[in-house]
């Protein structure tokens, strides 16, 4: 038969276990939330801007934004460069 304070810390010991627990479990639900859905398309910026990598070429349309200026977009690790914006 243990001492009732045995049975007192190990209790404790219990629920402190829990307790760590369940702050690491929501810690992990932190780190993995979803990121936020893009917002709807009404408050998307049109653009017409085009890009191309000064390393290998490659050039696309940005035609979407989330705002009008939005940062260069990267390939082959660079930066890319702005070729020019395209107004309709
Ligand atoms: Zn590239």
């Amino acid at each position: 038969m243990p001492a009732m304070s045995t049975i007192v810390w190990v209790a404790i010991g219990v629920a402190g276990g829990l307790f760590l627990w369940k702050t690491g479990i929501a810690m992990l639900r932190g780190f993995t939330t979803p990121l936020p859905p893009p917002p709807p398309a009404g408050e998307m910026r049109k653009i017409n801007v085009r890009y191309r990598c000064s390393v290998c070429g490659l050039e696309i349309k940005l035609t979407l934004a989330p705002d009008e200026d939005p940062p260069p977009p990267r390939h082959c690790l660079e930066d890319m460069d702005m070729v020019a914006p395209l107004y309709d």
